[in-house]
This record gives structure tokens, sequence and C-alpha cells, in this order.
């Protein structure tokens, strides 16, 4: 995607989304022990536990923040889609948003520009970024100590609703604003106020979601109800 160009900015913190992977099997649902990466040495000894499973099923943290990037999908902003996705400590979701403009403000009749020569009709002094949408569209009483995933790192009005929430970690996926002065700021109070924050590089390049796959199943009979989306396949293509 190209408004994610320039990512490369924050190299030193990069992480390979590594630094969960143990508790992130842990948080699963269901029984998840011994389901570790799949390949090689980690498998021996399982014995018939997990037989025949899938292993291109997407980890959480590909999934998490493949739902951040799906939901910006819903942004009209001609330039920059960015999307969020809250998730509590049990790996559920808790919230989701996107950029847009506030609730009643029609879309049609608000300035869409970034720059202009007259600020009231450029759009940064109106859209509701995605951070603050998704921890206000919360369907729980709180967000206290959540993590939150990014398309792009929050900027300093974001890292406010971030740090007064009670969010404790931000995993984003692009830092192309590194240098600019709001991006400073944000990373100068959530220092202080000991938000962790850091990029998370999907393990899948592409995720693809093909609406039209059921069609080519072998296990099309078995789905009774043509709306059904459960054998809908995501994967790498
Ligand atoms: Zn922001």
């Amino acid at each position: 995607m190209d408004r994610l160009k320039g990512r490369g900015k924050g190299v030193g913190r990069r992480e390979r989304g590594g630094g969960r992977e143990g508790e992130e099997e842990k948080g699963g649902r269901g029984s998840r022990k011994g389901e570790r990466g799949g390949e090689g040495e980690g498998r021996k000894g399982l014995g018939v536990r997990g037989k025949g499973k899938r292993q291109d099923y997407l980890e959480w943290p590909d999934y998490f923040m493949a739902i951040a990037f799906l939901s910006a999908q819903r942004s009209k902003d001609p330039k920059t889609q960015v999307g969020a996705c809250i998730v509590n400590e049990e790996k559920k979701i808790v919230g989701i948003g996107y950029n847009g403009m506030p609730v009643g403000c029609d879309d049609d009749l608000m300035p869409w520009n970034r720059e202009g020569e007259n600020v009231l009709e450029t759009k940064r002094l109106y859209v509701c970024h995605a951070e603050l949408n998704a921890v206000l569209n919360k369907n729980s009483a709180d967000v206290k100590n959540c993590s939150i995933y990014v398309a792009l790192f929050p900027c300093n009005e974001c890292a406010k609703v971030v740090i007064q929430s009670g969010i404790k970690e931000v995993i984003y996926y692009s830092d192309k604003y590194h240098d600019k002065p709001e991006f400073k700021a944000s990373r100068r109070m959530m220092d202080l106020a000991g938000v962790k924050y850091r990029q998370y590089i999907p393990k899948k390049k592409k995720i693809v979601i093909d609406f039209s796959v059921i069609e080519r199943q072998d296990s099309l009979q078995e789905v009774t109800n043509g709306s059904t989306m459960e054998n809908l396949k995501i994967g790498d293509s």
C-alpha cells in the first residue's frame, strides 16, 4: 500500500512480532497448547493431539493487524486510510475504528483536503482518527490494560487518548511520520506515561479475502446456508 511507504524509519525498535509469541498462544481460546510454530522440532512428541490440524492459520498478531487494515478500508479519506483494533488481555477485540468525520457530519459536506489556504477547509480540524474512534466504539466498560493495533504510529492527539483510556501497549505498522513534531510529542508522552510501543511486521505478507473461494471448495455441499462465511479461506496468495 503506497500510503505506508517509508515505514523503514524507527528500524531500531522494530521487532519481528516475536515478542509476544508465547503469550499469544497461551491467550488463545480453547486448547492451544502444543500448537507452536507448526514446523520441525517443536512438534515432536505431540502424539495424536493436533493431528491433521491446519497449520496455515492466522496467528493472533497478524489477525489483529489485518482487522485494523480491513477497517481502514471503510475510510472515506482519499489520502490516508488508517484502522485500529483494540484487544484486551484475553485476546478479545473490544474496539475497532478508522479515520472519519464525526457522526452526523456528512462526508459529502466536509472537506477532505489535507492542505489549503483556509484551514477551515482542510480535514485536519475535523477528522476523528482511528484510535479515538476505536476507543469510543469500545464494547467493554473500559480499555484498561488493552493493546491497540494500528496501521500508523499514533499522533500526539491519539497518544493522549491512548494514555487517558488506560491502553498499555501500541503495536503499529508504519512509522512514516517519525520525525514530525506531532509524533515526537506522542513518543514523549507515551514514554513518560509508560505506554509501550513497538513496530510489528505481519508474518504473512499478504492476507487475501476472496469471497468467491467457497464456490470452489469440495466441502460446498456441507454448507447449507449460502451466506455462511465459515469456510472462507484467508491466507497467502
Ligand atoms: Zn491521531
